[in-house]
């Protein structure tokens, strides 16, 4: 049973999909006017592993995460680069895909909507909420009356109106009813991209976007929204007022919303000037470490991004490796360990790894639980013998291992001796067979062999009884 800890109730609750063995998630992507740095990454790595072990449970994931490809900082970037919106935004979304493939994020059966192939989506919701008297027009704008929606806004952030209200900084000239009432349609302005609308011409507010695309993809009522903490207030909170009053519907069921990521201790920010791009970090750390590294904390927790940390992460990642490897490497031996301790552990394994999953996607007691079954590898490979029961245990613990770490935690592994050894057999097998044709004289045959492994960088030597090949 998988629970879920639920921003909207404070609490871990049982996790019940809309449709029986299917999941239908959402999460906020990113504003693609700059390179995406590792606070965008966490959330990228976390819901990706997210989709992934619920795969791994048998559900179908139906899993949508847009662009904003229209924003006042993507204006305000190609401004300065003298250059388009688009051409800023497809630079970015480039960029982006360039960087997170490195750390491995499963593309495949994925949507990822752009804002600004989905304008008439929003203006529709938009129009939708002035038509039940939930939004107003004012010169050229539309914004959303909160004080309409007062019962249920807030909810997900737990905040007052009254206080909020209080603390609003009301402007002089604001042409809005309340302080609290925020834009979904911005009146154009002289060089920004504009949409035609019932309204003149404009462009959405960041909000609509995401209640527009998630409405398209997902219904008016799913199962997972999620994000990083940082949108609670007011991104989600305007986007569950917008749909639930716009669309209908209960809009998500389950909010899910990461933790930050502090450098040294401090809150990472631009201001600070502890702010760390994901594509410089890969310049001195695989993709795969820093996977394990977001992984290695729970998403709710703060995790501390340090050097010393990542090198933990790697060192933790050769671990598994080495074991691996070496388990590979064992030939049996009549008389030889069962690995029978291997085998309880591996069970127990099993067990552990779903519990700790299950409750709230704790990836760091599952890794935990691989972690203790690396240690207890590492245990029965110090035998001196290994029976053919034996090897069968490691071979179980092998697979299982890499299943975990490289389907649900999405953390590629190395394991550079099992595949050479692998490549040396085939390399083996392609002369056995040119060697057969040499016997029945086919020379075309046998040099064409010779020529394509050339190509490939393996030089071979024809001696007097036999080939002998390197690379
Ligand atoms: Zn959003």
């Amino acid at each position: 049973m998988i629970k879920i800890y639920n921003t909207l109730t404070r609490q871990l609750e049982e996790f019940k999909p809309v449709k029986e063995k299917e999941v239908s998630m959402y999460v906020c992507g990113p504003t693609v006017y700059n390179y995406i740095h590792i606070g965008n990454a966490r959330p990228a790595i976390f819901f990706d592993t997210v989709r992934r072990y619920f795969e791994y449970r048998g559900y179908k994931v139906n899993y949508v995460q847009n662009f904003t490809d229209v924003d006042d900082k993507i204006i305000k970037k190609a401004n300065e680069d003298g250059i388009t919106s688009k051409e800023v935004a497809e630079k970015y979304i480039k960029a982006y895909f360039e960087d997170t493939a490195k750390v491995n994020l499963k593309e495949e059966g994925m949507t990822r909507p752009k804002a600004t192939e989905h304008i008439g989506d929003m203006i529709k919701i938009i129009k939708s909420l002035v038509d039940k008297g939930y939004a107003y027009e004012a010169q050229g704008d539309v914004y959303f009356e909160v004080e309409k929606y007062r019962d249920g806004y807030l909810a997900l952030s737990h905040q007052n109106i009254e206080d909020l209200k209080s603390g609003a900084r009301i402007e002089v000239n604001d042409i809005k009813r309340s302080p609290l009432d925020f834009a979904l349609w911005k009146k154009a302005k002289e060089g920004e991209p504009s949409w035609d609308s019932p309204w003149g011409k404009g462009r959405p507010g960041w909000h609509i976007e995401c209640s527009a695309m998630s409405h398209k993809y997902l219904g008016d009522t799913f199962d997972i929204h999620g994000g990083g903490q940082d949108l609670i207030f007011p991104h989600h909170e305007n986007e569950i007022a917008q749909s639930k009053c716009g669309c209908g519907g209960d809009y998500a069921r389950y909010w899910m919303h990461n933790g930050y990521i502090n450098i040294n201790g401090e809150k990472m920010s631009k201001s600070l000037g502890n702010f760390f791009l994901l594509r410089d970090v890969l310049e001195h750390y695989e993709g795969r470490v820093v996977r394990l590294f977001v992984l290695s904390a729970h998403y709710r927790k703060p995790i501390d991004f340090s050097d010393a940390e990542l090198t933990q992460a790697k060192a933790s990642l050769e671990r598994i490796e080495n074991a691996l490897v070496r388990s590979k490497e064992v030939e049996a031996k009549d008389g030889g360990s069962d690995c029978t301790d291997l085998a309880k552990k591996l069970e127990e394994t099993k067990v552990k790894f779903v519990e700790g999953m299950d409750e709230d996607f704790n990836t760091a007691l599952g890794l935990g639980a691989i972690f203790e079954l690396v240690k207890e590898l590492n245990k029965a490979l110090d035998n001196e013998k290994i029976s053919a029961n034996g090897q069968k245990v490691l071979n179980e613990t092998f697979e299982y291992i890499k299943t975990v770490m490289e389907d649900v935690f999405g953390v590629k592994l190395k394991l550079e001796s099992a595949v050479g050894n692998l490549t040396a057999e085939l390399v083996d097998f392609i002369l056995e067979l040119r060697r057969d044709a040499r016997t029945d004289k086919n020379w075309a045959l046998s040099d064409k062999i010779r020529d394509r492994l050339a190509e490939m960088g393996i030089k071979i030597k024809d001696g007097k009884d036999k080939t002998t090949w390197t690379m």
